[in-house]
């Protein structure tokens, strides 16, 4: 690859100096040049360039980010205003990567809503924030601030007639807020219940008008894509899956973080290289690729490439590609329940197999760990997991909760038989004895 062209689009703003989350040192490192590009080109040229990159959406769902913006109607008959969405509601269990983004480089995801409204016509931009990110807020509070004053924000944009501006919108921490339908009733002071869909919100979202929700790391791309072209953004993934991805690991690891790689980079290189492989002691059992909503794979699936079609065929989805870690000293049992537990509690309410489904597979997980469970209780457990399959429920929530547990019984099935048969959990002594 040309040695000028970057190949960490996203990270190479992030350097050990304090400010680099300003934009003094955001524009001298060639920050807002893929913005000012766009100032020179079409709308119908961004957006074909925008599908030709190939970029997907990296919230988790990975639908292709140029196509879903092709159906926001345009033209002077257009429904007005459109509306922008940076879903920075990051609650996925183990998914931390939008979080550093957002503390680092606050001025890229500016850039990337710029880029969006340059392309199609919206006039404002929200960033619906997770409300824990503190650190976040206040860093993307005062870029927004900086922005205003150096005209990049507000009226008449450079001299371009692009007026946009961006609000900041802190959630009140409900994990269905992350469903861009449920993240719009809530920011219409409505229950965060999902809507049906379609509509999609492309053409009617935010109070009924054409609205964009990204993802933080989906705008991200933007700025490098316009300025650097599709053909480098493409030319960046090992295979076909286009750009860089920032994936991470946690859990009984040398060195859990987050690490910007190509997209299709293999799973071994991600946990042995960077993140230093697993801890002297622990052995690696199995893995959730991307994220608590994701099935497990183990370590046959150690050499495949993680892009979201080849994890796909391999049972799982590539997620939002924050790898955790399940360790040969760790229950099984113990790790799908807590995960349970937190979507059961997450749940909206809306449709039966989430409000009824998870709770009991709850009950069911939590008299296996203790002891108390009944051969039975697998069927029962695999019986929720159909129930709650994609197609019975009204959003991703259930059928991604479920994942975890449906391939943990696939893969440690005989850790949830140990527990029946033994009448306890099996890894529970080795914790008294300060093995773990
Ligand atoms: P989805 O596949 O329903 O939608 C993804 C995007 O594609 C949406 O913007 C949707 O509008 C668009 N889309 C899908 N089909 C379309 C169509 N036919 N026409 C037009 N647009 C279409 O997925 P989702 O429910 O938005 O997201 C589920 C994913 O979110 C899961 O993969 C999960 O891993 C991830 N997730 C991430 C977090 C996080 O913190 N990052 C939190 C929860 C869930």
């Amino acid at each position: 690859m040309n040695q000028t062209l970057p190949h960490n689009p996203l990270t190479r703003f992030i350097t050990d100096d304090e400010s680099c989350w300003s934009i003094e040192q955001y524009q001298n490192q060639g920050g807002y040049q893929g913005f000012r590009k766009s100032l020179t080109l079409s709308q119908e040229q961004l957006l074909d360039t925008l599908k030709e990159s190939n970029l997907r959406g990296r919230g988790g769902a990975g639908f292709p980010t140029g196509l879903k913006w092709s159906f926001v109607p345009r033209g002077d008959d257009a429904p007005s205003p459109r509306y922008l969405i940076v879903n920075a509601d990051e609650m996925e269990p183990g998914t931390f990567k939008d979080r550093m983004l957002m503390e680092k480089t606050p001025h890229q995801i500016i850039e990337g809503l710029l880029i969006g409204a340059q392309t199609l016509g919206a006039s404002i931009g929200y960033i619906f924030l997770r409300g824990d990110y503190y650190l976040a807020e206040k860093r993307l509070t005062k870029a927004l601030q900086e922005c205003r004053d150096a005209n990049l924000l507000g009226e008449n944009i450079l001299g371009s007639g692009l007026d946009f501006d961006i609000h900041l919108h802190t959630s009140a921490g409900r994990y269905i807020c992350g469903e861009e339908t449920a993240l719009i009733n809530s920011m219409e002071g409505k229950r965060a219940n999902p809507r049906a869909k379609p509509p999609f919100p492309q053409v009617a979202g935010l109070w009924g008008k054409p609205t964009i929700v990204n993802n933080v790391e989906t705008f991200c791309n933007l700025p490098h894509i316009i300025h650097f072209g599709p053909q480098w953004f493409k030319d960046l993934g090992l295979n076909d899956d286009a750009g860089t991805k920032i994936f991470g690991v946690s859990g009984r690891v040398n060195h859990p973080g987050l690490w910007e790689l190509p997209m299709g980079t293999p799973i071994r290189d991600i946990i042995e290289q960077h993140a230093g492989g697993m801890r002297d002691g622990y052995t690696l059992k199995g893995f959730l690729p991307g994220g608590g909503s994701t099935d497990f794979l183990v370590a046959e699936h150690l050499d495949i490439p993680m892009d979201y079609d080849t994890i796909s065929k391999q049972g799982s989805r590539m997620g939002t590609g924050t790898i955790i870690i399940l360790d040969d000293r760790y229950c099984p049992v113990a790790m799908v329940l807590n995960l349970i537990k937190f979507f059961a509690q997450e749940s909206c309410g809306w449709c039966t197999p989430c409000r009824d489904g998870l709770p009991w597979a709850q009950v069911l997980l939590e008299k296996i760990e203790h002891g108390e469970g009944e051969p039975e209780d697998i069927n029962q457990l695999e019986e929720l997991c159909r129930f709650a399959a994609p197609g019975n429920t009204f959003c991703a929530l259930a059928p991604g909760a479920v994942e975890p547990l449906q391939s943990a019984l696939k893969y440690f099935r005989e850790d949830f038989e140990a527990h029946i048969n033994q009448a306890c959990c099996p890894f529970h002594d080795k914790k008294r004895q300060g093995i773990d």
